[in-house]
């Protein structure tokens, strides 16, 4: 059960010390607060934990300093999407809506390699009206004698390019705890020139000491990438995971699934499974497409299957699109045979654009099927 109390509500106010008096006197029940510091006001969330059962939504909806409560299931409390939960579905972060209706394209390298490239991809990015990016500096390798990215020694020069090409957003992955303290000292050493959206890859995405210790900061919003041999259940409680440390600026990213039932592909594309999130959390959902097929490979008619799978995901609804390019693909150091070319970066633009408009066009005419079919 959460009790969602009245906006600023002062910790040192009586009714808010009534009122967690009368919790901690409930048999059972723990409570576990979270505070949501926005521009407009603080949001203050009361967790109850335990046998809840017991508890009726109209007793604690009538103590002091309650504005709403929210009966919840289960599963995924914070992050999942209940009866009458109006909780939003978005967060802001250094200036942008990251929401369940926003679409961002981070298009980038997969590893940072050398500032020549990554110089490269900025102004691209910057050329084509774009904000966001991807870049890898700490890699997690199947072979330990491969390239295990440059680490926090190309911090400086990745954020640096990045505040000269206007890019507000990188995401970023992280491996160890280190790191992030590593970005944030990179942040301002260069005088926090760009945000960071962490990633959490597909091998950790059940490492769940590395998941508190994310969870716990609230400076970064993060990218949690699905396992790819375990159940979309065992995913969702990861990113659970997150939030419940506090951390409530999650993305769940969809990047395919490790069977050999998706061969030519290198992973089952699982894009199916981005409504899926939307209807079972407030989370917005990401697709990977380079790395669902890890090819560039191209039907008939030329259009890459990286290409068609990034257009399903977004007439599905998707809310962000990772993607790997790179300016000399041949010289990439990691991922170079499934990373788009910087002359593909405007192409492949428009093609979001229309299938994002053919996923808004389909939204309009589900409403307006429902409206008539209801009166
Ligand atoms: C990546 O995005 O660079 C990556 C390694 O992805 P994943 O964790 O999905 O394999
Ligand atoms: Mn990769």
């Amino acid at each position: 059960m959460i009790l969602i109390l009245t906006p600023n509500i002062d910790p040192e106010s009586n009714e808010y010390r009534q009122l967690m008096e009368h919790l901690s006197s409930l048999p059972n029940i723990q409570t576990r607060l979270h505070r949501e510091v926005g521009t407009q006001q603080t949001l203050t969330e009361v967790y109850l934990v335990g046998d809840t059962t017991q508890l009726s939504v109209e007793d604690m909806q009538s103590l002091p300093g309650v504005e709403r409560v929210v009966r919840v299931s289960e599963e995924y409390r914070v992050l999942g999407r209940h009866r009458n939960d109006n909780r939003p579905t978005f967060f802001i972060y250094n200036g942008l809506h990251f929401g369940q209706d926003s679409l961002h394209v981070f298009a980038g390298l997969c590893a940072v390699d050398t500032p020549e490239h990554v110089e490269r991809m900025m102004k691209a990015l910057q050329e084509n009206g774009q904000v966001c990016t991807r870049m890898g500096a700490y890699k997690p390798r199947t072979n330990p004698y491969s390239f295990q990215g440059h680490g926090k020694s190309c911090l400086p020069y990745v954020f640096e390019l990045a505040g000269k090409y206007g890019i507000k957003v990188i995401a970023m992955e992280v491996t160890h705890e280190t790191h992030i303290d590593e970005i944030r000292e990179a942040l301002d050493l260069t005088g926090n020139p760009t945000g960071i959206m962490l990633q959490i890859g597909t091998r950790n995405t059940q490492n769940f000491e590395l998941l508190k210790k994310v969870g716990r900061q609230q400076e970064f919003p993060v990218l949690l990438k699905r396992g790819f041999g375990i159940t979309l259940e065992e995913s969702l409680n990861a990113a659970e995971y997150l939030a419940s440390e506090g951390n409530r600026k999650v993305i769940f990213g969809l990047r395919g699934m490790k069977t050999n039932m998706g061969d030519p592909h290198r992973n089952f594309v699982d894009f199916a499974h981005v409504p899926v999130v939307k209807r079972l959390t407030r989370m917005p959902v990401c697709i990977d497409p380079s790395h669902s097929v890890g090819t560039r490979a191209a039907d008939p008619d030329g259009i890459l299957d990286i290409m068609h799978v990034t257009a399903q995901g977004i007439v599905a609804g998707a809310n962000m699109v990772l993607v790997d390019f790179h300016p000399d693909p041949k010289k990439a150091l990691v991922d170079g045979p499934q990373a788009l070319r910087l002359e593909e970066l405007p192409y492949f633009l428009e093609d979001v654009r229309i299938a994002r408009e053919a996923y808004e066009k389909r939204v309009a005419l589900t409403r307006e099927f429902r409206e008539n079919s209801s009166s």
